[in-house]
């Protein structure tokens, strides 16, 4: 597992820890040197799933002008999972963003998957362009990419690949910044798991914290309606994000969100994006080191999401614990079995060694666990 694997401070270094940590801090205001957004607040991109049609374009554009927002996102060329569905409008939609840009004066951001995408999206004029998470995955796309966009002064976001693979996702970053690209930002949109989920893709949080310890100069967005994947999960999702000090927000709106030709059940009206978006709290901080306030915070909310992560996988294990004790039955073998539980505590001790840990806490927490275990398998045998 490499949940958790990540180390966390020993006591002597917890200083040096987080004194770095504050550098971090200082140095994601970056994004403020973007122009993008208003100083001391996260970036809010929104707009459709898919520009559709002009009228739809428009509208959603100016409700969303309406409730304050700057920048509006849609899909042009939108990368299906099953071909004959809708697959964009491709490049008549750019019209309409150009619209958008001259007679609302908001910025527009677009995805591009290829080449020609990127040429159609600079010579129309679009502020930003993201690279979707299908494509991160695939570093051949991502370079030929980065290429096309040598000398070009325009802000990149790069969503997270759709498997858990951190390495891939920097790689994609990396690609961009060796071309000269001097914004690049990173979107968090979830992962892919066959598990089923309340999430369309599993947020797996440990994975951008890890990936902002390792460039923290990269600003970090997060996309709640794709990882969510329903409407209702876009304000709980952006309120964690925002918790965990991520830079910004995009989210999918649409102006009739049951009539959009993708993602549906994810895309809120402009109206009930600005409720989620005024429901949220952006923390407030009050103390006279903002910086150290903003860490210890960023400190716990790590230890919450590993102790979340700790209570499943003792979840699982016990499911496995009463599978064991259903088959014990049938077998009519006993419960308690010495040899394999010595066996268990002697490997456990030395793993325990090799992350750093006690004997005294591995001893003490099998003694628990296995008395669980134990529990659980004598109700089965009485039932
Ligand atoms: C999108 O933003 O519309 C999109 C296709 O997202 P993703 O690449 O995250 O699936
Ligand atoms: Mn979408």
């Amino acid at each position: 597992m490499n949940n958790c694997t990540h180390s966390y401070p020993k006591q002597t270094k917890l200083k040096k820890y987080l004194k770095n940590r504050i550098m971090d801090s200082d140095s994601k205001n970056q994004l403020e040197g973007w122009g993008l957004k208003r100083p001391g607040r996260p970036l809010v991109i929104a707009g459709p799933c898919s520009a559709e049609t002009r009228e739809q374009t428009l509208n959603t554009a100016k409700q969303l002008k309406k409730i304050g927002l700057e920048v509006f996102r849609a899909g042009i060329w939108k990368p299906r999972t099953r071909p004959n569905q809708f697959e964009g409008v491709g490049s008549e939609g750019l019209e309409w963003l150009r619209s958008i840009r001259s007679e609302l004066g908001m910025k527009v951001a677009i995805e591009v998957g290829n080449v020609k995408h990127v040429y159609e999206a600079l010579r129309s004029g679009v502020d930003i362009i993201w690279i979707g998470a299908r494509t991160t995955a695939n570093p051949f796309a991502v370079q030929e990419i980065a290429d096309s966009l040598r000398g070009v002064d325009i802000p990149v976001l790069v969503k997270n690949p759709v498997n858990p693979d951190l390495n891939l996702w920097i790689g994609a970053i990396e690609r961009l910044s060796g071309a000269g690209i001097s914004r690049v930002g990173a979107i968090h949109r979830g992962f892919t798991t066959y598990d089923k989920t309340r999430y369309r893709n599993i947020p797996q949080w440990e994975l951008p914290i890890e990936l902002r310890e390792k460039m923290p100069e990269i600003p970090l967005l997060c996309d709640p309606s794709h990882m969510g994947g329903s409407r209702e999960l876009i304000s709980e999702l952006s309120q964690k994000a925002l918790d965990l000090n991520y830079n910004g927000l995009i989210i999918e709106s649409h102006c009739n969100p049951d009539e959009a030709k993708s993602d549906k059940e994810q895309q809120v009206t402009p109206i009930q994006l600005n409720l989620i978006l005024k429901g949220l709290a952006i923390r407030n901080v009050t103390t006279e080191d903002p910086s150290l306030m903003i860490t210890l915070e960023d400190l716990r909310q790590r230890i919450d999401l590993c102790d979340t992560r700790l209570l499943s996988l003792i979840e699982e294990r016990m499911n496995v614990v009463q599978k064991i004790g259903r088959y014990k039955k049938e077998n009519r073998l006993t419960i308690f079995q010495p040899s394999r539980w010595s066996d268990v505590v002697k490997s456990a001790v030395t793993k325990g060694r090799e992350h750093h840990l006690s004997d005294e806490l591995v001893i003490n927490l099998f003694k628990a666990i296995h008395q669980e275990s134990i529990n659980n398998q004598t109700k089965i045998l009485n039932n």
